[in-house]
């Protein structure tokens, strides 16, 4: 499995203080104490929720605050709790301590955790009435919120296999795309490490890439993938076959759909996007010629587009359709 690991430190509100107050009324000079309690502050709640698949939100909010509570007032008026704060997470989310305790395991939708709790609120003085102290100055400050650093963890199935000759430029499109680089967890195997990326394409949507040909090779050459990766490559959504246009696009192109079929699940089913790289540096029409070359070789359906890894040209495009096709897919499953 793939895990996606994000830090994030939350901070619970601060119980509102308790205060000293005394009754006014007239013709006595001192009245009894009225001084109110202070509120509780806002606990931090996490929720696993259907709807999201990406802790991304998270590598920008790395702070995560609740509300604290109100101080209490005159006539043992009790301040305001603070509210509650409410994250939600993606299903399968773990939640780890700075220890590397497992404080949560998420693992069905709308199940919650309280993970930092809010500070309780101090007395105020009338709470210290008794016999023998008529007339308490005394009153309590609010507990302070819990604040924790938390380890969040999701194990991700690669949604694009990045698939394509030596040199296509597979790493360079990996290494200008992601935002982060995914752990590798307890892999059977140590000699392939597959090279991972995640994308942030907006708040609610990761894509992990993997590049597959390392893979590919390794199989090929009788390393042994254990179980589990095959079961990972089965599950990739998408296929990005990426070509070199300085190489014959239609014989690379061939050349990778014979691999992914002799593999030992046949990826020439997955749906499939062919990326023509290196468009930087070549003429226009040169790219023109070289797309209608490739579309004799790929199949009708199959979408082409070109891109420059390097310059970034035609990437968000690419990204786009990407999404929307591992969408599509993510939905044939569920
Ligand atoms: P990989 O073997 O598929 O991972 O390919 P690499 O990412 O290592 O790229 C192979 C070579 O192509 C490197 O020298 C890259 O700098 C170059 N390259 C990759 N993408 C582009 C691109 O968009 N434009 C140009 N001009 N060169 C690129
Ligand atoms: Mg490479």
């Amino acid at each position: 499995m793939f895990v996606d690991k994000v830090q994030v430190v939350v901070k619970a509100g601060d119980g509102g203080n308790g205060v000293v107050s005394f009754r006014h009324e007239k013709y006595v000079d001192k009245g009894g104490p009225d001084g109110g309690d202070g509120g509780k502050g806002g606990d931090i709640v996490f929720v696993a929720s259907q709807n999201q698949n990406t802790l991304a939100t998270f590598r920008y909010h790395k702070e995560l605050k609740s509300e604290p509570g109100q101080a209490g007032s005159k006539r043992r008026k009790h301040g305001k709790s603070g509210a509650d704060l409410v994250i939600l997470v993606p299903v399968g989310t773990v939640v780890l301590s700075e220890n590397d305790e497992i404080l949560a395991d998420l693992a069905s939708d709308d199940q919650q955790a309280v993970l930092a709790n809010g500070g309780n609120g101090g007395f105020g003085n009338a709470h210290f009435v008794s016999s023998r102290r008529q007339a308490p100055r005394i009153a309590e400050k609010g507990e302070p919120g819990d604040k924790l650093t938390l380890t969040l963890e999701l194990k991700m199935i690669a949604d694009v296999g990045l698939v394509g000759l030596p040199n296509a430029g597979k790493s360079t499109l990996l290494a200008s795309l992601s935002n982060a680089r995914p752990e590798i967890a307890d892999y059977p195997f140590t000699t392939l490490t597959p090279n991972l990326g995640v994308v942030d394409v907006d708040n609610s949507t990761s894509l992990l890439f993997a590049d597959i040909p390392g893979l590919i090779e390794g199989a090929s050459k009788g390393k042994g993938l254990g179980d589990d990766f095959l079961r990972h490559v089965e599950r990739t959504s998408v296929l990005l076959h990426l070509i070199d246009i300085y190489q014959d696009t239609a014989a690379a192109y061939k050349t990778i759909q014979k691999e992914l079929k002799d593999y030992s699940v046949d990826l020439t089913k997955r749906p499939e996007i062919v990326v023509l790289n290196k468009i930087d540096g070549v003429e226009p029409a040169v790219v023109k010629q070289k797309l209608a070359e490739l579309r004799q070789a790929v199949p009708n359906r199959t979408p082409i587009v070109a891109i420059s890894a390097a310059s970034k040209d035609g990437v968000p495009s690419l990204l786009r359709k990407l999404k929307s096709l591992v969408s599509k897919q993510r939905q044939v499953k569920t």
